[in-house]
């Protein structure tokens, strides 16, 4: 069963890790998918010529998802490669870490800038497309430290429960027109980003976490798939964690 045939999706960061996985069970579930990426020109390349050779239509867009410019040009592209889009999904997210004694100015903007403002430059470009559309989709990727907060994160965990309640509002905002909002709330998933944690913060998360092990992106993916598909119709304003138990 294709659970997300004939239906189009925008996913921001899709060169790699989390995104990458997404795009990728988004094709095997038959919908075409237009993604972005910031600088991985290569990377994006190659997920390409993967999604495509799932018999779908799929196109990577350079793109910075914090620049609200950028995300206009974008979805105006994208309509007009793709006709549509059914389901966007806010991916695109950075970390600089510090304890706040040392957080830069810099490291707090470029955080907020990429994992937040995206969230408003992306769906403001899409909600009328999907008005128009009767109906949408937009799942947010947020994180389990938006819910807990995390040392050394302030500026990540600002961002995410940022998200929360953006999403929130945008789903009281738009459920009666169809076009539904929710969240995903990883915990520690296998990517780039988690690979450059030390070995002693590593394990310190895999001793708290329930099922003893770190995510994999398809596992993150298949949530965005339920929550993106007609299978979650009646879903809108939640917060999925995704996360072996990690936030219980
Ligand atoms: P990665 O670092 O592996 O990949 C990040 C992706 O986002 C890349 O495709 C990157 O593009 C893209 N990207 C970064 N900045 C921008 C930008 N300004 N505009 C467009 N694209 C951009 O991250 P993950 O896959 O681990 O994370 C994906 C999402 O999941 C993030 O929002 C993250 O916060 C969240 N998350 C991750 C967790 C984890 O454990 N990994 C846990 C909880 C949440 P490029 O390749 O060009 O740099």
């Amino acid at each position: 069963m294709s659970l997300l045939a004939d239906k189009v999706a925008l996913i921001t960061g899709g060169s790699r890790g989390i995104g990458a996985a997404i795009a990728l069970r988004f094709a095997e579930e038959g919908a075409n998918v237009a993604f972005t990426y910031r600088s991985s020109a290569e990377q994006a390349k190659a997920v390409e010529a993967e999604l495509q050779s799932k018999g779908i239509t799929a196109k990577g867009y350079q793109s910075d998802a914090g620049s609200f410019e950028q995300s206009e040009a974008l979805v105006s592209v994208v309509l007009a490669d793709f006709g549509k889009i059914d389901i966007l999904v806010n991916n695109a997210g950075i970390t600089r870490d510090n304890l706040m004694l040392r957080m830069t100015e810099d490291q707090w903007d470029a955080v907020i800038a990429t994992n937040l403002k995206s969230i408003f430059n992306l769906t403001k470009q899409v909600i009328r497309p999907m008005m128009k559309n009767r109906g949408g989709s937009i799942i947010n990727i947020s994180s389990i430290v938006g819910v807990t907060g995390n040392a050394g994160q302030a500026n990540y965990a600002a961002s995410k429960a940022g998200i929360i309640g953006f999403s929130k509002s945008i789903a009281k905002e738009m459920g009666s027109r169809n076009l539904r909002c929710n969240v995903i709330a990883p915990g520690f998933i296998e990517t780039d980003m988690t690979d450059e944690l030390d070995e002693k913060t590593k394990a310190e998360y895999l001793n708290n976490i329930p099922m003893k092990r770190l995510g994999r992106g398809d596992e993150v993916a298949n949530a965005c798939v339920f929550l993106g598909s007609d299978l979650s119709s009646y879903v809108t304003g939640q917060v999925l964690s995704v996360c072996g138990g990690l936030n219980t």
